[in-house]
């Protein structure tokens, strides 16, 4: 195994870190971007950009799940 391969390896492993991490799951593709998330999470977790719904802070969200519960479209899952 050459060190190209070693590389490639770790990227990977990181990347999987990264999914694991976030409890927050948004389905961009159905997001219509209209806000009612961003104004409802009482912390402030989530924010609009580019029209989509994402995640500010991932670390101060309380799994209250008001987002998910006015959500028109079912786009958020909090685990
Ligand atoms: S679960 Fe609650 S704290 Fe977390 S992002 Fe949704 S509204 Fe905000
Ligand atoms: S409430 Fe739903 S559709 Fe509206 S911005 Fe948030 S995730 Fe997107």
């Amino acid at each position: 195994m050459g060190l190209g391969s070693l590389f490639k390896r770790n990227k990977k492993e990181k990347k999987e870190e990264v999914v694991e991490d976030s409890h927050i799951d948004i389905i961009t593709d159905e997001c219509d971007g209209c806000e009612k998330c961003a104004i409802a999470c009482p912390n402030n977790v989530l924010i609009i950009v580019d029209d989509v719904s994402t995640v500010r802070d991932a670390q101060v969200c309380k799994s209250c799940k008001v987002c998910t519960a006015i959500c028109p479209n079912d786009c958020i899952t909090v685990n």
